[in-house]
């Protein structure tokens, strides 16, 4: 599944093939992805300048005067820019043709990902109540020390709360929290303020690292093929329960926390 840094990476890919061109039509060849696309789409992006390719947790956003269009990845989600006489596969659902003579292409073969409508001026519930972006300065220790005072969940399970802190899925809460020393079991509101500061740097290093290793595989992304951000063998605890620990050599520990496969060091997070 695409993460932040996936689509950041391919927010950064497509923004340069895409600001400043104008869409010359749209092609639907459904009506719905996850859900309904809205008409909108196909009646107010003809015509329009593509202003700016914004992302917003794991939504990107294209912006044109009347509002912006919505796109999410889902589970298989790919956006791709190729050439208009690239032929048509199954699972290419949305064609937007550019100006440029090429088209910027939907394909989700497992369609979890959405195409939907925001009117200029209005934030559609989906991104209504979501909390900070980990990279900006909003996201920081004290932000997540007062926000836990009294929480009861794990503070994995906190981090993970969209309407915390946006984008932190399941890899990077688990290598922050190891990158902490912060045992995912531990109540959130018993974390230290000077913990959450080590913590929420944690996830900003790491998140920033793969969101660089992802452009560095992005050379041309007229053939991108949504490579991951982060390699195997830089995970220190994810997917490895059993294992032994990078740091300690003892054996990793594992449980399920709110539904999630969770692996930790019990010596070196606590
Ligand atoms: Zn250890």
């Amino acid at each position: 599944m695409p993460e932040l840094p996936e689509v950041e990476t391919t927010r950064r890919g497509l923004a340069p093939h895409l600001v400043g061109r104008r869409i010359t039509g749209v092609t639907l060849r459904r009506p719905d992805l996850r859900w309904p696309i809205p008409r909108e789409i196909k009646k107010l992006l003809p015509q329009q300048e593509i202003l700016a390719v914004r992302r917003r947790a794991k939504y990107l956003l294209l912006d044109i005067e009347p509002g912006s269009a919505l796109l999410h990845l889902g589970m298989s989600g790919m956006l791709r820019v190729l050439p208009a006489s690239t032929p048509v596969g199954a699972h290419d659902h949305v064609d937007m043709v550019l100006d440029s003579g090429r088209v910027l292409r939907f394909t989700d073969p497992r369609r979890f990902g959405c195409l939907l409508w925001q009117a200029s001026g209005t934030t559609h519930e989906l991104l209504a109540g979501l909390g900070p972006e980990p990279l900006t300065d909003d996201f920081d220790g004290h932000y997540l020390y007062e926000l836990s005072r009294k929480r009861k969940a794990p503070v994995k399970t906190f981090l993970m709360d969209q309407g915390i802190v946006v984008g932190v899925g399941n890899i990077y809460a688990a290598e922050a929290l190891f990158r902490a020393g912060i045992a995912p079991t531990r109540l959130a509101g018993t974390v230290s303020r000077e913990r959450y500061g080590r913590l929420a740097q944690a996830v900003k290093d790491i998140l920033a690292h793969a969101i660089r290793r992802g452009g560095t595989t992005l050379r041309d992304f007229l053939n991108a093929d949504g490579a991951p951000g982060y390699f195997e063998q830089e995970l220190f605890v994810y997917g490895r329960e059993g294992e032994p620990c990078k740091t300690c050599g003892r054996r990793l520990r594992g449980d399920r926390l709110g539904n999630r496969a969770t692996a930790w060091c019990g010596h070196c997070q606590r």
